[in-house]
């Protein structure tokens, strides 16, 4: 799941200096879950922005905002009131941005999210949220040897060949909150009689599999 925080509020309102009429779109799918672009979301904003004199001419929320279909099946729907407006405020991740910008070329579109990770939902409830993240989308995935646990990005220097000298007491010696790594591979591995492959080197990181930007094309 991408994950998404709101942006300042003054930010927010930064962007739509001298403009009155606003179009707001949120994201059925990541955002609603991060609690930044679901409906209660947009009928909170709604309020916020008519109590700083913005005319809201209606809202969205896309299944999902990423995808460019949703944002032409939007548009033909919501032509008026999307035309109408002098700027639309995205609430999705910041490719639902960018479809946004590429589906609705003509309109000025603003991000009202910082978009942060890729992250497993590791608590959700209605007044408390975690997310953390655990892929990098290196695009060259070592998991097979490590465990399933990444080193890539759980560990804060990217470690693929076991750990540095610094872990104390089980704790990573560059954020005292994490456990290490490469004590929990080396556990999980253990436990699944698995520890001989400890001793295999990984082999360098491929980095030409993660070249920006990235596509792929099914069949
Ligand atoms: S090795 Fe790469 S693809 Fe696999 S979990 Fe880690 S960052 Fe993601
Ligand atoms: S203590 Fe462990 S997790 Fe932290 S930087 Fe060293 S190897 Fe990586």
């Amino acid at each position: 799941m991408i994950i998404t925080k709101h942006k300042p509020f003054a930010e927010i309102l930064s962007f739509l200096e001298g403009k009155e009429r606003v179009f707001l779109i949120g994201c059925k799918l990541c955002a609603t879950v991060c609690g930044t672009g679901g409906e209660a979301q947009m009928k909170a904003l709604e309020t916020e922005l008519t109590g700083k004199g913005k005319t809201i001419t209606g809202w969205s929320v896309l299944e999902p905002a990423c995808s460019l279909i949703e944002v032409k099946k939007l548009f033909r729907a919501r032509k008026d009131e999307i035309n109408s407006s002098d700027a639309v405020l995205s609430f999705a991740c910041g490719g639902g941005t960018q479809a946004l910008a590429e589906g609705l070329a003509e309109k000025d579109i603003y991000p009202g999210n910082d978009t942060l990770f890729q992250g497993e939902v590791a608590e959700h409830s209605p007044r408390r949220s975690r997310f953390e993240q655990r892929c990098s989308t290196c695009g060259d995935c070592m998991l097979a040897v490590t465990g399933d646990l990444c080193p890539v990005t759980r560990c804060p220097k990217g470690l693929t060949n076991g750990p540095c000298g610094g872990v104390k007491n089980g704790k990573c010696e560059v954020d005292a909150k994490l456990d290490c790594v490469w004590l929990l591979i080396y556990r999980r591995l253990k436990t699944l009689g698995r520890l001989e492959e400890m001793k295999k080197a990984s082999a360098p990181k491929d980095h030409s599999k993660n070249k920006k930007p990235q596509r792929l094309t099914r069949g």
